[in-house]
């Protein structure tokens, strides 16, 4: 391998080398007027963009400092939450919330299926909640959730407040909280926004504000909205220091971002994994995520039998391709590809060609060139 190796996990995503520049740069002190005018627009834009009427918070930490934000905020001690869980990711919720002394009601579906509404309904109708938690995309079963119409659903409890965790679907997805009606919204850095890890978001409505407001004194402290909300208005002042240049990396991802159209970029996305998706299954590998409920923004894939996990993805990693491996119950048994963020299309025309030569080097002969073909033939479409 001569090249650079292809980071094709769901996250870290390829950096592109605008957003590498910014974090190059070098620091500047986080009251300068330079730094705090580009830290308020980066605040203000992530709210126009994804449709919040209230504040965006985005600060140093990774996504799950995101969801533990996202609860400690919204909810107290003693509160009835309703956890919609399509995998691992959705699970790590309910440790977040047990911990903090939340009840929790959780509806599983099946790996590689979704929950269906009606259940939700149906809980909705048996309990007060103070909150219903879902994972838009599961990152270990490829899984979507139609968080449209989970939305819909929710806002018939005016008491209820809606969190959607968006960290490996935001940007990559379609996502608007006023459309959707999502009250509280979360995501990560290093996913489809393509930029370094290192940083989270949390955007909360009007109504989520209004529910922290009523919530007094919380037990948290870096996280607390409360210490945040003058720093969001103000970011000349100083609660606790800011990323100063994932702040800038951030900043030229939503410029990106911006001149891309959040649509476009949610429709590139899916086309690009509707073809990828077909040409993995043309090889035989199985899609973990039910036809109805499959991401655009990664693809969690069954081997077909006989292969061998370890062996075949270091003969990608040889090839200078790195996939994940699967988790939970299907660990071992599969991988995980990554395809939202700045990529670009025919980037995967080399990831299937590596997918095809490790396929066959463990006897699994696919015919070579037969997915990139189909990949094309279907992007063209
Ligand atoms: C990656 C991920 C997380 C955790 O984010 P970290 O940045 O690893 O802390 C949470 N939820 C989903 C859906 C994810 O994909």
């Amino acid at each position: 391998m001569f090249g650079e190796v292809k980071v094709m996990i769901p996250g870290p995503t390829p950096v592109v080398s605008s957003i590498r520049e910014a974090i190059g740069r070098e620091v500047q002190a986080f009251g300068d007027p330079r730094f705090v005018s580009d830290y308020k627009s980066l605040i203000d834009d992530l709210s126009d963009v994804f449709g919040c009427d209230g504040q965006a918070f985005p600060l140093a930490g990774s996504g799950t400092l995101g969801m533990e934000m996202t609860i400690a905020n919204s909810t107290r001690p003693g509160d009835r939450i309703l956890l919609v869980s399509h995998g691992y990711f959705g699970d790590r919720f309910i440790d977040i919330c047990e911990r903090k002394g939340r009840q929790v009601d959780v509806l599983a579906s099946k790996w590689g299926e979704a929950v269906p509404l009606e259940s939700i309904e149906e809980k909705l109708k048996e309990h007060a909640y103070a909150l219903v938690a879902v994972t838009h995309v599961d990152t270990s079963t490829g899984v979507r959730c139609d968080i449209e119409a989970v939305g819909n659903i929710v806002s018939r409890y005016p008491d209820t407040l809606f969190l959607v965790d968006g960290v490996a679907s935001t940007a990559g997805e379609y996502e608007h909280m006023r459309e959707m009606r999502i009250d509280l919204l979360l995501t990560g850095s290093q996913k489809a926004f393509g930029v370094s890890p290192g940083m989270f978001i949390v955007w909360a409505n009007k109504r989520a504000l209004a529910r922290r407001e009523s919530l007094g004194k919380i037990s948290e402290y870096y996280v607390d909205f409360d210490k945040w909300l003058p720093i969001m208005e103000n970011p000349a002042k100083y609660f606790a220091t800011p990323p100063v240049n994932l702040v800038w990396a951030m900043r030229e991802s939503l410029n990106i971002i911006q001149k891309e159209g959040l649509r476009a970029r949610a429709d590139r996305h899916e086309h690009m994994a509707r073809a990828l998706q077909a040409a993995f299954e043309s090889m035989g590998l199985t899609i973990v995520a039910d036809a109805e409920h499959r991401a655009v923004t990664l693809s969690a894939i069954l081997y077909p039998e006989g292969i061998d996990d370890q062996a075949f993805r270091g003969r990608l990693f040889e090839e200078g391709v790195v996939v994940a491996g699967t988790l939970g119950p299907i660990a071992g048994k599969g991988f995980r590809v990554g395809h939202m963020g700045n990529v670009d299309a025919l980037d995967y025309v080399y990831v299937l060609s590596a997918i095809e030569r490790a396929l066959r080097a463990q006897n699994v002969m696919v015919e070579y060139g037969a997915s990139t073909r189909l990949y094309l033939e279907l992007l063209d479409n």
